[in-house]
Protein backbone atom coordinates (compact mmCIF):
# COMPACT_ATOMS: atom_id res chain seq x y z
CA UNK A 1 0.00 0.00 0.00
CA UNK A 2 1.50 3.05 -1.12
CA UNK A 3 1.22 6.81 0.60
CA UNK A 4 -2.11 7.97 2.42
CA UNK A 5 -4.96 5.92 1.34
CA UNK A 6 -8.15 7.70 2.34
CA UNK A 7 -11.26 5.57 3.09
CA UNK A 8 -14.81 7.35 3.21
CA UNK A 9 -16.59 5.12 6.04
CA UNK A 10 -19.97 6.55 4.46
CA UNK A 11 -21.63 7.62 7.58
CA UNK A 12 -25.45 6.44 7.76
CA UNK A 13 -24.81 5.68 4.07
CA UNK A 14 -23.87 8.82 3.29
CA UNK A 15 -20.93 9.39 1.00
CA UNK A 16 -18.47 12.55 2.19
CA UNK A 17 -18.58 12.63 5.85
CA UNK A 18 -16.30 11.10 7.87
CA UNK A 19 -12.79 10.03 6.72
CA UNK A 20 -10.09 7.57 7.94
CA UNK A 21 -6.69 7.44 6.63
CA UNK A 22 -4.47 4.46 6.39
CA UNK A 23 -0.57 4.31 6.20
CA UNK A 24 1.61 1.01 5.88
CA UNK A 25 4.26 1.68 8.16
CA UNK A 26 6.27 -1.22 7.46
CA UNK A 27 5.17 -2.37 10.84
CA UNK A 28 1.48 -2.94 10.00
CA UNK A 29 -0.83 -1.26 8.66
CA UNK A 30 -1.74 2.31 10.68
CA UNK A 31 -5.07 4.26 10.74
CA UNK A 32 -5.85 7.20 11.67
CA UNK A 33 -9.10 7.77 13.41
CA UNK A 34 -10.92 4.43 13.50
CA UNK A 35 -14.61 6.05 13.00
CA UNK A 36 -17.43 4.83 14.89
CA UNK A 37 -18.22 1.21 15.19
CA UNK A 38 -21.20 1.56 13.22
CA UNK A 39 -19.08 2.21 10.05
CA UNK A 40 -16.55 -0.48 10.91
CA UNK A 41 -17.97 -2.58 8.19
CA UNK A 42 -17.05 0.33 5.55
CA UNK A 43 -13.98 0.50 7.24
CA UNK A 44 -13.14 -3.53 6.98
CA UNK A 45 -14.41 -3.02 3.17
CA UNK A 46 -11.89 0.01 2.54
CA UNK A 47 -9.03 -2.09 3.51
CA UNK A 48 -10.21 -5.35 1.39
CA UNK A 49 -10.22 -2.59 -1.35
CA UNK A 50 -6.58 -2.20 -0.98
CA UNK A 51 -5.98 -6.03 -0.55
CA UNK A 52 -5.06 -5.82 3.40
CA UNK A 53 -7.94 -5.97 6.29
CA UNK A 54 -8.42 -5.49 9.72
CA UNK A 55 -5.92 -8.52 10.80
CA UNK A 56 -2.95 -6.13 9.18
CA UNK A 57 -3.60 -3.15 11.83
CA UNK A 58 -1.22 -2.21 14.41
CA UNK A 59 -1.64 1.04 15.43
CA UNK A 60 -4.74 3.59 15.80
CA UNK A 61 -3.40 6.90 15.56
CA UNK A 62 -6.19 8.62 17.28
CA UNK A 63 -6.70 12.62 16.90
CA UNK A 64 -9.33 12.25 20.17
CA UNK A 65 -12.01 10.55 21.79
CA UNK A 66 -14.88 11.55 20.26
CA UNK A 67 -17.34 8.89 18.76
CA UNK A 68 -16.90 9.51 14.94
CA UNK A 69 -13.12 9.15 15.56
CA UNK A 70 -12.22 6.89 17.72
CA UNK A 71 -15.49 5.18 18.88
CA UNK A 72 -14.65 1.53 16.44
CA UNK A 73 -10.71 1.58 18.48
CA UNK A 74 -11.43 -0.34 21.62
CA UNK A 75 -13.73 -3.14 18.93
CA UNK A 76 -10.96 -2.99 16.58
CA UNK A 77 -7.94 -3.94 19.24
CA UNK A 78 -10.58 -6.83 21.03
CA UNK A 79 -10.49 -8.22 17.27
CA UNK A 80 -6.93 -7.95 16.52
CA UNK A 81 -4.54 -8.73 19.69
CA UNK A 82 -1.48 -7.33 18.26
CA UNK A 83 -2.89 -3.62 17.75
CA UNK A 84 -2.64 -0.45 19.79
CA UNK A 85 -4.47 2.47 20.07
CA UNK A 86 -2.27 5.89 20.70
CA UNK A 87 -4.26 8.62 22.41
CA UNK A 88 -3.48 11.89 24.24
CA UNK A 89 -3.54 11.74 28.03
CA UNK A 90 -6.25 13.32 28.46
CA UNK A 91 -8.23 11.31 26.40
CA UNK A 92 -6.65 7.42 28.06
CA UNK A 93 -8.77 7.37 30.39
CA UNK A 94 -12.33 7.90 28.89
CA UNK A 95 -10.98 4.83 26.22
CA UNK A 96 -10.28 2.82 29.72
CA UNK A 97 -13.68 3.29 30.85
CA UNK A 98 -16.13 4.76 28.13
CA UNK A 99 -19.31 5.26 30.40
CA UNK A 100 -19.02 8.65 30.83
CA UNK A 101 -18.56 9.27 27.19
CA UNK A 102 -21.11 7.05 26.52
CA UNK A 103 -23.80 7.97 29.07
CA UNK A 104 -23.57 11.59 27.71
CA UNK A 105 -23.73 11.11 24.05
CA UNK A 106 -26.56 9.20 25.11
CA UNK A 107 -28.18 12.05 27.09
CA UNK A 108 -27.83 13.68 23.67
CA UNK A 109 -28.51 11.05 21.04
CA UNK A 110 -31.10 9.44 23.10
CA UNK A 111 -32.59 6.24 21.32
CA UNK A 112 -30.59 6.89 18.27
CA UNK A 113 -27.09 6.67 19.84
CA UNK A 114 -26.83 2.66 18.57
CA UNK A 115 -27.71 3.60 15.30
CA UNK A 116 -25.46 6.69 14.84
CA UNK A 117 -22.40 5.18 16.69
CA UNK A 118 -22.69 1.45 17.56
CA UNK A 119 -21.03 0.25 21.02
CA UNK A 120 -17.75 1.67 22.40
CA UNK A 121 -16.07 -0.97 23.93
CA UNK A 122 -13.45 -0.25 26.51
CA UNK A 123 -9.57 -0.29 25.83
CA UNK A 124 -7.39 -1.85 28.74
CA UNK A 125 -5.07 0.12 29.30
CA UNK A 126 -1.74 -1.62 28.59
CA UNK A 127 -3.22 -1.43 24.66
CA UNK A 128 -2.69 1.91 24.51
CA UNK A 129 0.25 4.50 24.05
CA UNK A 130 -0.22 7.90 26.13
CA UNK A 131 1.22 10.90 24.77
CA UNK A 132 1.07 14.42 25.88
CA UNK A 133 1.83 15.99 22.50
CA UNK A 134 5.89 17.10 21.31
CA UNK A 135 6.56 13.16 21.09
CA UNK A 136 8.55 11.59 17.71
CA UNK A 137 7.42 8.07 17.39
CA UNK A 138 9.20 5.33 15.31
CA UNK A 139 6.65 3.03 14.00
CA UNK A 140 8.12 0.80 11.56
CA UNK A 141 10.04 2.96 9.40
CA UNK A 142 7.35 6.02 9.60
CA UNK A 143 8.53 8.79 12.20
CA UNK A 144 5.30 10.42 12.95
CA UNK A 145 5.23 13.47 15.21
CA UNK A 146 2.38 13.59 17.70
CA UNK A 147 1.19 17.45 17.91
CA UNK A 148 -0.83 18.72 20.90
CA UNK A 149 -3.91 21.11 19.07
CA UNK A 150 -6.45 21.78 21.78
CA UNK A 151 -9.17 23.79 21.06
CA UNK A 152 -11.72 21.85 19.72
CA UNK A 153 -10.76 19.04 22.45
CA UNK A 154 -8.54 19.41 25.34
CA UNK A 155 -7.16 15.93 24.24
CA UNK A 156 -6.84 16.52 20.57
CA UNK A 157 -3.76 15.68 18.71
CA UNK A 158 -2.55 15.81 15.37
CA UNK A 159 -0.11 14.06 13.65
CA UNK A 160 2.89 14.86 11.09
CA UNK A 161 4.40 11.89 8.88
CA UNK A 162 6.65 13.41 6.29
CA UNK A 163 4.49 15.35 3.85
CA UNK A 164 0.91 14.38 5.35
CA UNK A 165 -0.63 16.65 8.28
CA UNK A 166 -3.11 14.39 9.74
CA UNK A 167 -5.57 17.52 11.49
CA UNK A 168 -8.32 15.49 12.67
CA UNK A 169 -11.14 18.39 13.76
CA UNK A 170 -8.59 21.10 14.33
CA UNK A 171 -8.68 21.63 10.85
CA UNK A 172 -11.98 22.54 10.21
CA UNK A 173 -15.04 20.47 8.52
CA UNK A 174 -14.32 21.06 5.09
CA UNK A 175 -16.39 18.92 2.27
CA UNK A 176 -15.09 19.52 -0.84
CA UNK A 177 -11.92 22.36 -2.14
CA UNK A 178 -15.22 24.77 -2.74
CA UNK A 179 -16.22 25.01 0.96
CA UNK A 180 -14.48 27.46 3.18
CA UNK A 181 -13.60 25.21 6.40
CA UNK A 182 -15.99 25.83 9.32
CA UNK A 183 -14.83 24.96 12.90
CA UNK A 184 -16.75 22.37 14.61
CA UNK A 185 -17.75 23.67 18.03
CA UNK A 186 -19.18 20.79 19.91
CA UNK A 187 -19.24 20.70 23.97
CA UNK A 188 -17.94 20.69 26.53
CA UNK A 189 -14.45 21.47 25.70
CA UNK A 190 -14.51 24.26 22.73
CA UNK A 191 -11.43 27.36 23.64
CA UNK A 192 -11.18 29.63 20.55
CA UNK A 193 -7.92 31.31 21.67
CA UNK A 194 -6.23 27.57 22.10
CA UNK A 195 -7.92 26.86 18.98
CA UNK A 196 -5.66 29.44 17.02
CA UNK A 197 -2.79 28.86 18.74
CA UNK A 198 -3.05 25.25 17.33
CA UNK A 199 -4.08 26.47 14.31
CA UNK A 200 -0.97 28.90 14.38
CA UNK A 201 1.29 25.71 15.15
CA UNK A 202 0.22 23.33 12.11
CA UNK A 203 0.36 26.05 9.54
CA UNK A 204 3.32 26.33 10.68
CA UNK A 205 4.25 22.59 9.88
CA UNK A 206 6.49 21.58 6.73
CA UNK A 207 3.69 19.78 5.43
CA UNK A 208 2.08 19.32 2.00
CA UNK A 209 -1.50 18.01 2.60
CA UNK A 210 -3.81 18.28 5.14
CA UNK A 211 -6.11 15.36 6.00
CA UNK A 212 -9.37 16.41 7.72
CA UNK A 213 -11.67 13.94 9.44
CA UNK A 214 -14.49 15.52 7.63
CA UNK A 215 -14.08 15.10 4.64
CA UNK A 216 -10.61 14.87 2.78
CA UNK A 217 -7.42 15.79 1.73
CA UNK A 218 -6.46 19.21 0.78
CA UNK A 219 -3.31 21.14 0.03
CA UNK A 220 -1.91 23.00 3.22
CA UNK A 221 -1.97 26.31 2.52
CA UNK A 222 -3.18 30.05 3.74
CA UNK A 223 -6.35 29.85 2.31
CA UNK A 224 -7.17 26.57 4.26
CA UNK A 225 -6.12 28.21 7.81
CA UNK A 226 -7.26 31.81 6.74
CA UNK A 227 -10.95 30.69 5.70
CA UNK A 228 -11.22 27.98 8.75
CA UNK A 229 -10.23 31.60 11.19
CA UNK A 230 -12.34 33.72 9.77
CA UNK A 231 -15.46 31.66 9.48
CA UNK A 232 -14.50 30.72 12.72
CA UNK A 233 -14.70 33.95 14.39
CA UNK A 234 -18.07 35.46 12.07
CA UNK A 235 -19.73 31.85 13.24
CA UNK A 236 -18.99 32.52 17.22
CA UNK A 237 -19.92 35.99 17.19
CA UNK A 238 -22.83 35.06 15.27
CA UNK A 239 -23.69 33.29 18.64
CA UNK A 240 -22.44 35.92 21.01
CA UNK A 241 -24.60 38.48 19.10
CA UNK A 242 -28.12 36.38 20.28
CA UNK A 243 -27.00 35.96 23.59
CA UNK A 244 -26.25 39.38 23.65
CA UNK A 245 -29.34 40.16 22.44
CA UNK A 246 -31.20 37.61 24.86
CA UNK A 247 -32.63 35.15 22.69
CA UNK A 248 -33.27 31.44 24.15
CA UNK A 249 -31.00 28.25 22.39
CA UNK A 250 -33.96 27.69 20.33
CA UNK A 251 -34.14 31.10 18.81
CA UNK A 252 -30.18 31.29 18.71
CA UNK A 253 -29.67 27.73 16.59
CA UNK A 254 -32.50 28.17 14.53
CA UNK A 255 -31.25 31.85 13.21
CA UNK A 256 -27.31 30.51 13.10
CA UNK A 257 -28.50 27.27 11.04
CA UNK A 258 -30.60 29.35 8.79
CA UNK A 259 -27.80 31.40 7.27
CA UNK A 260 -25.17 28.42 7.75
CA UNK A 261 -26.94 26.71 5.44
CA UNK A 262 -27.39 29.88 2.92
CA UNK A 263 -23.82 29.72 2.96
CA UNK A 264 -22.95 26.29 2.46
CA UNK A 265 -25.71 26.10 -0.45
CA UNK A 266 -23.72 29.04 -2.16
CA UNK A 267 -20.77 27.20 -1.84
CA UNK A 268 -22.09 23.94 -2.85
CA UNK A 269 -25.87 22.18 -3.85
CA UNK A 270 -24.91 18.75 -1.61
CA UNK A 271 -22.99 20.37 1.31
CA UNK A 272 -25.54 21.17 3.50
CA UNK A 273 -26.92 18.26 3.83
CA UNK A 274 -23.64 16.48 4.39
CA UNK A 275 -22.38 19.36 6.92
CA UNK A 276 -25.69 18.09 8.77
CA UNK A 277 -24.28 14.70 8.94
CA UNK A 278 -20.36 15.08 9.75
CA UNK A 279 -20.93 18.79 12.01
CA UNK A 280 -24.88 19.25 13.24
CA UNK A 281 -25.08 23.14 13.66
CA UNK A 282 -27.30 22.91 16.89
CA UNK A 283 -24.61 20.77 18.42
CA UNK A 284 -21.92 23.97 17.05
CA UNK A 285 -24.50 26.33 19.13
CA UNK A 286 -24.44 24.54 22.19
CA UNK A 287 -20.83 24.17 22.34
CA UNK A 288 -20.21 27.79 21.31
CA UNK A 289 -22.99 29.21 24.02
CA UNK A 290 -20.79 27.27 26.76
CA UNK A 291 -17.81 28.95 25.58
CA UNK A 292 -18.80 32.29 25.72
CA UNK A 293 -20.81 31.15 29.16
CA UNK A 294 -17.34 30.19 30.51
CA UNK A 295 -15.63 33.22 29.53
CA UNK A 296 -17.99 35.48 30.62
CA UNK A 297 -17.09 33.81 34.03
CA UNK A 298 -13.00 33.81 33.58
CA UNK A 299 -13.34 37.80 32.57
CA UNK A 300 -16.05 39.38 34.16
ZN1 LIG B 1 -15.45 14.82 14.36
Amino acid sequence: MKGVQMVDLKFQDTPGVIASYILDTGDGLAVVDTGPTSTLPALTAGLEARGAGLSDVRHLLLTHIHFDHAGAAGTILSRVPEARAYVHERGAKHLASPERLVASATQIYGDAMNRLWGEMLPIPAERMTVLAGGETLQIGDVTVDALYTPGHAVHHLAYHVGPDLFVGDVGGVRLDTRQTPRAPTPPPDIDLEVWKDSVAALRKRDAHTLHVAHFGSYAQDAAHWDGLLEKMDLDAGRIHAGMDAGQDIEAISEAYTRVLMQELLAEGEDLPARYDFACPPWMSVQGLMRYWQKKAVRTP
